[in-house]
This record gives structure tokens, sequence and C-alpha cells, in this order.
């Protein structure tokens, strides 16, 4: 069997895992999964308008304006005016939603338990590997732009010598490594195409 099509067969059954959890999880608040995602999303991020959440999500329209009805009348979202223009609605957890949150948020205890038997390398290639497939995706609009050093503009890979810590960060102007790469940085801002990096 060809390596892609082996290392797509692991990534399924490492997606079974997370699947289970999060209907799991879901159910337990008496949420859809689509549900969960939308809640979990608002509370981390903040604000947001139904299309940016559908879009972060990869859900359509329809499916995201339903499950944030629901949400909204199970009181774990509500509406408001969105300040920087008067006519556009946003959505944003009330605080027992962001309670929640908290509790959906929690990766299952099984999937970190078999990240940890890998050694600190074998962890940095992996999150290394895994970012480069998700940059991938997301060239391929496979998948949302995601807040990751590999697609921001502030990301110098292999600016220093130092093979522990080869990368750099213009915003915080730090070196780091490949352990350290983020998927999900709030101080992300997306490379033009001509400034895409490469790690
Ligand atoms: S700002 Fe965040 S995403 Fe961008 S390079 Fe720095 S750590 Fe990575």
């Amino acid at each position: 069997m060809p390596a892609n099509t082996q290392i797509a067969t692991a990534l399924s059954k490492i997606g079974m895992v997370l699947r289970s959890e999060q209907w799991q999880q879901a159910e337990a608040n008496s949420l859809t999964p689509t549900q969960a995602q939308i809640l979990v999303h608002l509370a981390a991020r903040g604000p947001a308008r139904l299309t940016e959440v559908a879009r972060e999500i990869a859900v359509t329209q329809p499916t995201a304006s339903d499950a944030v009805a629901a949400l909204v009348r199970k009181r774990h979202v509500e509406k408001c005016r969105d300040p920087g223009d008067g006519r556009a609605v946003l959505l944003q957890a009330t605080a027992p939603g962001r309670r929640a949150a908290q509790a959906l948020a929690v990766w299952p205890d099984a999937l970190l338990g078999a990240i940890d038997v890998l050694e600190p390398a074998e962890q940095a290639a992996f999150l290394k590997g895994l970012s480069k497939m998700i940059r991938a995706l997301q060239q391929r609009g496979a998948i949302p732009v995601q807040r990751m050093c590999l697609s921001c503009r502030h990301f110098r890979p292999y600016a220093h010598a130092d093979a522990a810590q080869p990368h750099h960060c213009t915003f915080v102007d730090a070196a780091f490594g490949d352990a350290d790469l983020r998927l999900d940085c709030g101080d992300h801002a997306e490379a033009g195409a001509s400034e895409a990096p490469v790690a």
C-alpha cells in the first residue's frame, strides 16, 4: 500500500476516536456535534457573524443557521449588534454557553495519552508534518484558513542556525522550534500569496 494511503488510513483511525468523543461530549450537553463546534468556536474566538462561523467550521450557512437557532433557544448563544456595522448581527456565547464550551473543549484522555507515548522529537516531527498537511489542505480550498504559523506573515522558517530553535516569529520577535509551531494563534496574520512561508 502506498505511504499516502497508509497515512490516510492511520488518520481515519485517529479521527474515529475524535468523532466518537465529540458525539459523546455533545450528547452529554444536550447538543448536536455541529452545535457543540459552533459554541466552542464562539467561546474561543469571541463574537462573529454567521457567515464567518459557517466558514470556520466548514458547514453550509443553512446548517450553521439551524444550529445557531437551537443554541439561542438553549441560551448558550445570543445575538448582538456589530459595533462596526449597525445593520450586521454578531453571535456571541453567553456565560452559561462559555461554561458549557469549557467542558466540550477537553481532548480525550486516550488520545492525549497516545500522543504522550511519542518521544519529544517524534511529537515535534509529527506536529510539523500535520501542520504542512493542514496548510496543503488550506491551499487546495479543502478546509478554511487556519491561524497557523505556516500561513502567517510573521513566520520566518529556518531563520536561525540553531537546530533546536530554527524558526522565528517576528510578532513576538522570538526563535522557536518545530514543537512550538502554532495551529491556532490569536496573533496570526494571513500571508499574501507572494509571501507564503514554507517550513
Ligand atoms: S504570530 Fe503566531 S502564527 Fe504567526 S508566526 Fe508568530 S506564533 Fe506563528
